[in-house]
């Protein structure tokens, strides 16, 4: 049994400098100071491939890590990814539609507290994705608190507390008690074994606020390719006062306009309010119960693979990797 632990950085590998936490540690001291062997039943091997805060993380590096496993999925039983966890739900998410349907567990992890620190809780998310990554299904995850989660639906809900992360409108996969596994849900993941990296990164994340203008609207979505609007709850477009809907019905036939939702749970519905549907009618596309990370990062790949609309609207509402069930 093989496990490879690819380090890109992330406050689990942070350690205290002059100008405050730095990612600096490679793998082998994150499993030293873990107190995880390297050849305890398992053999792990490691590969530094960068050292970095995720809020540097650049559409780019996901490449960079989505051809790192796809090289290593041969070798390896499992793959553990150590990751700093500000942008780690976009990684997963991204690493999910670029690599399709991936033969072995790929388990993506992190901590709130530096593995320097007293009660940091890195050693026990290591070893849950570890666990997973021997034990567990195929299929791209992320392992935090005891939790194994699918890539696709986690979002971070806090920016302090241990319990970081939540799987939103979709079951937690598997949790480990006592050291075992505990597998709750397995996610329908089926096809061939695939990686295609081609992205568009030039894609804009508009938050709708009350007095939003629309030339302010026009003006950013002038220079993306695409925008993923987050609006209120279940989804609408003002068109009271100041007109936005209007100046959306203007960029949406020319370039995906996709709604996402302020609200962690439940996603959009723009068939349920009068508003929702003149959303509709403008030519919106609905990021039905996604999270607002796989909706960006979604709509990154479609316009990598797609430049009509329409095309890029089929892509958003398939089904890729278990991301969206609506
Ligand atoms: N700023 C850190 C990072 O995302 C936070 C963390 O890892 O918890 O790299």
């Amino acid at each position: 049994m093989r496990i490879l632990i690819i380090g890109t950085g992330g406050t689990i590998a942070s350690r205290m400098t002059e100008k405050g936490y730095k990612a600096g540690l490679g793998v082998d001291e994150l499993l030293e100071l873990a107190g995880i062997e390297k050849n305890d039943g398992v053999s792990i091997d490691s590969w530094d491939l960068m050292r970095v805060d995720s809020t540097l993380i650049q559409p780019e590096d996901w490449i960079t890590i989505g051809k790192a496993v796809w090289e290593s999925l041969e070798d390896y039983d499992g793959i553990v990814i150590t990751h700093g966890t500000d942008t780690l739900a976009y990684t997963s998410s991204a690493l999910s539609f670029m690599l399709r349907n991936p033969p072995v567990p790929v388990v993506l992890t992190g901590s709130m507290l530096p593995i320097t620190e007293p009660g940091s809780d890195a050693p026990e998310n290591l070893r849950t994705a570890i666990t997973f990554a021997r034990d567990g299904i195929p299929g791209i995850y992320v392992a935090f608190r005891n939790k194994v989660m699918l890539g696709t639906r986690v979002s971070k809900v806090h920016s302090l507390g241990l319990n970081a992360f939540q799987s939103i409108n979709y079951p937690d996969v598997a949790y480990l008690r006592g050291g075992s596994l505990v597998v709750m849900h397995r996610p329908a993941l089926r096809g061939e074994t695939s990686f295609d990296p081609r992205i568009d990164p030039n894609v804009v994340h508009i938050r709708l606020t009350p007095g939003l203008s629309p030339e302010v609207f026009l003006s950013i979505a002038g220079e993306a390719d695409g925008i993923v609007l987050e609006g209120y709850g279940a989804g609408g477009i003002p068109y009271r006062g100041r007109n936005l809907l209007e100046a959306v019905s203007k960029v949406a036939p020319k370039k995906p306009v996709v709604m996402t939702t302020q609200a962690l749970y439940g996603g959009v519905d723009l068939t349920r309010y009068e508003v929702g549907r003149r959303a509709l009618e403008a030519g919106v596309i609905p990021a039905g119960d996604m999270t607002k990370e796989a909706t960006l990062t979604k709509l990154m790949y479609a316009l990598g693979h797609a430049r009509k609309v329409e095309e890029v609207r089929e892509i958003i509402m398939k089904n890729l990797a278990c991301e969206i069930s609506r």
